[in-house]
């Protein structure tokens, strides 16, 4: 039995288009909205998202880019890095388009907080309890909102090579696994192709 494929193992729990609209319904907060809002529609890491500063986040470029490294002081990274945080993999410092969904809400939040100022056990706290008054049986850990926004990608059509860099992936095969398996982008494709046929 081949084992799962890296990078979906929280693809059978993604959320869909109702379940993403009851969320943000039930974000009562800008925070809410900022941190709901980073995970699907911009596909951050937790651990990212709780690092965000300002200064990531270029609005004239409609930017936001997740840096090589950065000092910081939460527990974890006094703790464990020697106060320095750096993403997961190398292929984490990247540079994300910002979705014009999430760019007021990056502004209004941004202006008076530079930082989420969670920890990842209170992201993942939050985020179980806005499942639980949005009504989604299953809970949306924040490693599938991140598959969700994936998905959403694959569907409009985005490469195997840009969704990789995107979401910072170390693996092609993990984007791949995306790109290949999106049933809605297929049919469209062939229908191109029999349209073009007729
Ligand atoms: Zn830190």
């Amino acid at each position: 039995m081949p084992g799962k494929l890296k990078g979906l193992s929280c693809k059978e729990d993604s959320l869909n288009q109702q379940e993403i609209n009851m969320l943000w319904l039930v974000c009562s907060s800008i925070r809410d909205k900022f941190m709901f809002g980073c995970l699907i529609l911009a596909g951050l890491r937790v651990s990212e998202l709780v690092h965000l500063k300002r200064s990531w986040v270029n609005f004239d470029e409609s930017t936001i880019t997740v840096p090589v490294r950065q000092n910081c002081d939460c527990w974890e990274c006094l703790h464990k890095r020697d106060g320095l945080w750096k993403p997961k993999t190398k292929h984490g410092a990247r540079t994300i388009r910002i979705d014009p969904q999430l760019r007021p809400i990056l502004e209004e939040y941004l202006a008076g907080n530079d930082g989420l100022g969670l920890t990842r056990q209170r992201v993942w706290q939050r985020m179980k309890d806005l499942c639980r008054v949005a009504a989604i049986l299953h809970n949306a850990y924040p490693h599938c909102l991140r598959s969700t926004c994936a998905i959403e990608l694959a569907h409009k059509g985005i490469s195997s090579a840009s969704l990789q860099y995107l979401l910072g992936w170390s693996k092609l095969s993990s984007a791949e696994a995306y790109v290949r398996s999106d049933r809605t982008r297929a049919l469209e494709e062939v229908d191109e192709i029999y349209v073009g046929h007729v």
